[in-house]
């Protein structure tokens, strides 16, 4: 193409996307807005900051209110209202929070008045709640978990941009049916696949395994492929009647490990056991054979890896058939436990526990 013809086509183009940009202002400005619900927690997000030198903050200082009210632009993009659910940090997080967390969702997005659903979150659990949620929330509905590493008192605190990001992302009609998804530092993950990777960053997230499912960055959103695994409304969990989770506790192991703490979280209650195994879900023998004969007495066992990244392999140096255990794939410890939790509120057998963890 010669110089000119490129400039022109560069001009026509040009021209024709701001007669566009301005068409589809008006419309929006004319559309009516999504409908978000924000649903507090607590966390660092509504957290201040004791003195503006220090680090040390309380989670959870700040009203859901107070959240709007410090990001006006959102009002722009949605039409807001607000709920405390609960104001903690999320160390603090517990399955009663869950669950009434869950029911209460449900049962908002159930109703023609809202669209979708923005849960404010300490970073520390949030990817233990957002996989929750992500087995037990019975909508296609989009459901959109968010925090910040910095307390909303700090310089450059984050929270203001994660939250504005947070309520684009839900009220974008693509984020339906994705099942839920985590909105931090300018990136998308999905509920299944993020893990918190850094103690202090705002660079906290990541999805080690998969990549994010999406870049939002002042509202603008770039998506990739959703996951192909089972969720939400697909998911065969309810918690609708539920008002206790079965007890699962995660050990990490270690050279040397002894297994006799395990006895005594068997005794205290456990109806399962997650292994944050050395390498490929390993532990030493003792461990091994105690787990073995604690499964013959209707213990479920998971081997899950202490390592950040890479699967645990069924049958790999462990023999799960012989031994009755399940082998976690790309699932971390703490997601792990979530998944056990559930599936022991329908069975406790091994072969129907390691399909729900290949399939959710
Ligand atoms: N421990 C706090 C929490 O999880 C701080 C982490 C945060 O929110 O960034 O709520």
């Amino acid at each position: 193409m010669k110089t000119w013809m490129k400039f022109t086509f560069v001009l026509c183009l040009l021209g024709a996307q701001v007669a566009h940009g301005q068409t589809d202002k008006k419309q929006a400005s004319n559309k009516a807005k999504p409908k978000v619900r924000i649903l507090a927690t607590g966390g660092t997000i509504a957290g201040a900051q004791m003195s503006k030198d220090e680090y040390g903050y309380k989670s959870g200082t700040f009203s859901v209110d107070n959240l709007i009210a410090a990001v006006p632009t959102m009002k722009d993009i949605a039409d807001l209202t607000g709920e405390q659910v609960a104001n903690i940090g999320s160390q603090d997080m517990n399955d009663e929070v869950w669950l009434k967390l869950s029911k209460r969702i449900n049962e908002v997005l159930k109703s023609k008045d809202v669209d979708a659903v923005v849960i404010t979150h300490g970073t520390d659990t949030m990817e233990e709640t957002a996989y929750f949620l992500n087995l037990v929330v019975k909508s296609d509905k989009p459901v959109v978990l968010v925090g910040s590493m910095r307390p909303a008192t700090a310089v450059s605190a984050d929270g203001p941009a994660n939250l504005y990001n947070a309520v684009a992302v839900a009220s974008d009609p693509r984020a339906k049916g994705r099942g839920v998804l985590v909105v931090m530092n300018d990136e998308i993950h999905n509920a299944r696949n993020v893990e918190k990777v850094n103690t202090i960053n705002v660079e906290a997230f990541a999805s080690p395994e998969r990549g994010p499912e999406g870049l939002v960055n002042t509202g603008k959103i770039a998506w990739s492929e959703p996951s192909t695994k089972k969720h939400t409304s697909k998911s065969e969990f309810n918690i609708e009647k539920t008002d206790k989770l079965p007890r699962v506790d995660i050990f990490y192991a270690y050279a040397n490990m002894a297994p006799d703490i395990i006895e005594a979280a068997v005794k205290a209650g456990a109806k399962g056991v997650v292994i944050a195994g050395v390498g490929d879900g390993n532990m030493t023998e003792a461990t091994l054979k105690t787990l073995e004969r604690l499964h013959k007495e209707g213990l479920l066992v998971v081997r899950s890896s202490r390592v950040p990244i890479g699967p645990v392999l069924r049958n790999s140096e462990v023999d799960d058939d012989k031994m009755g255990f399940v082998a976690s794939g790309e699932f971390n410890p703490a997601k792990s436990r979530v998944l056990a939790m559930l599936a022991l509120t329908k069975t406790n057998d091994p072969k129907k526990v390691q399909e729900m963890f290949n399939t959710y």
